[in-house]
């Protein structure tokens, strides 16, 4: 039986004027919507406790698991407003299918995909004014769907009481800075994800051994920092929350193979399957970083980019490592085909496109 949300309104809203103020200028993952969703698992029980309910603090156990060994999954999605007023989101199930994966790797319970999908309307049926107005660029609602082990013990087994949440931030442009290509790191030290790790999966721990990484690269100027492969260093993988993709002068749109260390992006694929319809031919494959290197070098590399829900797609400019670096590719604003496909996903997500691949859902 799919899963049912109690409302309990938030008596305290935040005014239409402080809504539009906040849709005027919302940055990203900075302000939250009214209300929020939650569930509770437990292993006798199964799913229930649904409900929706005001934003705000959860109470939990100093001794919840999951502050101690990070028994937590998460998924990160948009809705957005079309012309006509109506509020969509871009492959809803793919994200509840890889939330389904997350759990599996982290032996949390999965979350069947209608409730996914039911949770997402049911924050929607409250706070649907929050999804931003359309016409105001690229503005959205983000949602966060989490899982996390709620349980209160100290121990190391999976947890026997979990909880699910849903919470929602209005977003602008992730890069403050606007459409402006990155810069980017080769981290050599730090490795993000190993081989039958957790690295396919969506939870905090992957993101909390990025930062070390991304630290580096920052101190060296840099927005965002590259990870290789563990255990070679030798191919690339991906960037810290986004995936990575290489057009060569060939036109084919090479991207990293999936090799169980790298995160499936829901915008990865639906890349690889817009390639097509752009004359462009996707390839998965191992990319050693040299490739990288000398592909800038020679002109065998015209265009790099990075994807992910969040960005969209995002022009990639220099690459430095410790002792050298790659020049650009992006000129000011990113190449051609960096930008006919970042405007083509656009298009279908913001529905000035006709949706030929269904990737569309009415929230
Ligand atoms: N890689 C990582 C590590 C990520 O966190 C994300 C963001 N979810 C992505 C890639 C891109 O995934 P998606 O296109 O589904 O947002």
């Amino acid at each position: 039986m799919s899963l049912t949300f109690d409302v309990r309104r938030n008596p305290t809203p935040a005014s239409e004027e402080r809504r539009a103020a906040i849709h005027a200028n919302p940055g990203f993952g900075v302000f939250f919507t009214d209300h929020m969703v939650r569930a509770v698992w437990t292993r006798s029980g199964g799913w229930g406790d649904g409900r929706v309910e005001p934003y705000g603090p959860i109470q939990l156990m100093p001794s919840a698991a999951v502050l101690h060994y990070a028994q937590e999954i998460f998924e990160g999605l948009k809705a957005y407003r079309h012309a006509d007023g109506s509020v969509w989101s871009f492959r809803p199930e793919a994200n509840a299918e890889r939330m389904q994966r997350s759990a599996r790797r982290l032996a949390l319970p999965e979350l069947p995909t209608e409730d996914f999908l039911g949770s997402l309307r049911a924050l929607l049926a409250v706070d649907e004014p929050w999804v931003p107005p359309a016409g105001t660029g690229e503005t959205s609602l983000y949602l966060r769907p989490f899982v996390f082990a709620s349980e209160a013990f100290l121990g190391v087994r999976p947890a026997n009481e979990v909880t699910y949440c849903l919470i929602a931030s209005p977003a602008g442009a992730y890069f403050s800075g606007g459409l402006k290509p990155v810069t980017l790191w080769i981290s050599q030290h730090y490795a993000r994800a190993g081989a039958g790790g957790t690295g396919a999966a969506k939870t905090g721990g992957n993101y909390a051994s990025s930062l070390a990484g991304q630290l580096e690269g920052i101190e060296h100027g840099c927005d965002q920092a590259v990870f290789l492969d563990s255990s070679t260093q030798t191919y690339i993988e991906e960037l810290g929350g986004m995936n990575l993709f290489f057009v060569t002068r060939d036109n084919r749109l090479v991207t990293p193979e999936l090799t169980g260390t790298i995160l499936e992006g829901v915008t990865r694929s639906s890349i690889l399957e817009l390639a097509k319809d752009l004359g462009l031919d996707p390839e998965e494959r191992r990319i050693p970083i040299e490739e990288w290197k000398e592909g800038v070098a020679s002109g065998e590399i015209r265009e790099v980019f990075a994807c992910g829900t969040a960005a969209v797609v995002t022009p990639v400019g220099e690459l430095r490592w410790e002792g050298g670096s790659a020049p650009s590719t992006a000129g000011e604003s990113g190449g051609e085909v960096t930008n006919a496909i970042r405007s083509a996903l656009l298009d279908v997500q913001y529905g000035r496109s006709e949706d030929t691949h269904g990737w569309l859902t009415r929230l």
